[in-house]
């Protein structure tokens, strides 16, 4: 088993979030253009509170649906379908797949809970 480094995981996985908060701007334009009256008074329009359903039905539906880089992993020599190696596998935080057909251990420099 040979080690070698994955250098696209940390990218997907940062794009990954990066289009979860993209997703959600439009929300909070959409909910600001909605609100009206003073500082003391603040007012939202029906289409307002639609919006607030609607972000958080996408929040939930973004966190129960992206696909994590983590967990749909595919090996980049062969395209295999791999699964992550659990805790007690590896050393340390790092994620690791390891493909039993090219016999290569992939190192992706990302760790649990660096987002
Ligand atoms: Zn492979």
């Amino acid at each position: 088993m040979m080690g070698r480094k994955d250098s696209e995981f940390g990218y997907k996985k940062m794009l990954n979030g990066l289009l979860f908060v993209g997703g959600c701007i439009p929300f909070f334009f959409w909910i600001a253009s909605q609100s009206h009256g003073g500082e003391t008074d603040k007012k939202l329009t029906t289409s307002g509170w639609i919006g607030i359903a609607a972000f958080v039905a996408y929040a939930i539906g973004a966190i129960v649906l992206i696909r994590r880089p983590e967990g749909h992993y595919c090996c980049p020599e062969c395209g295999a379908h791999i699964k992550a190696l659990r805790h007690n596998e590896r050393s340390n935080q790092e994620y690791q797949f390891q493909c039993a057909a090219c016999g290569i251990l992939w190192k992706t420099d990302v760790f649990e809970g660096d987002g």
